[in-house]
């Protein structure tokens, strides 16, 4: 998923900081992006303009496409059409909603889990499940025409 790269790569960039700075910000971009959403001024699905770079070049979804629209779609209560613009929108708010938990929990604990556990080797096993659930979306995608 884009958004573990993103706070793997915050987590490598903030390397030398306390935990409690990547937490703040992390927690802010999270809640930033969540304030942005929430904006009355938002786009709705239907006027939504796509700022895919990968759709802009090539003319096709890429398999992340549509995660923007699903999420506008549950700020709406529009569950299910949440699901079928794309899955990938529930697996970013819950990672959000988990992530903000974990966070927490560190900070009343005072100790640092949350990027240690985001910098776990994964097994291949994994990979290639998460690479075959990607491709499989993104042939939906493209199918879909998003
Ligand atoms: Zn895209």
């Amino acid at each position: 998923m884009p958004e573990i790269t993103l706070f793997r790569l915050t987590s490598i960039m903030l390397k030398k900081f306390d935990y409690k700075i990547k937490y703040a910000v992390m927690s802010g971009f999270i809640f930033l992006s969540t304030y942005l959403v929430f904006r009355s001024d938002y786009p709705t699905p239907e006027n939504h303009v796509n700022l895919c770079i990968f759709h802009y070049v090539t003319g096709y979804p890429c398999t992340a496409c549509g995660t923007g629209r699903s999420l506008i779609y549950m700020k709406y209560g529009h569950f299910k059409e949440a699901l079928l613009t794309n899955p990938i929108g529930y697996l970013v708010l819950a990672f959000a909603v988990l992530s903000l938990l974990w966070m927490g929990y560190d900070i009343i604990k005072k100790k640092e889990t949350f990027f240690k556990a985001l910098n776990f080797k994964m097994p291949t096993v994994l990979i290639v499940l998460i690479a075959v659930i990607t491709i499989i979306n993104w042939i939906w995608n493209i199918y879909k025409e998003l």
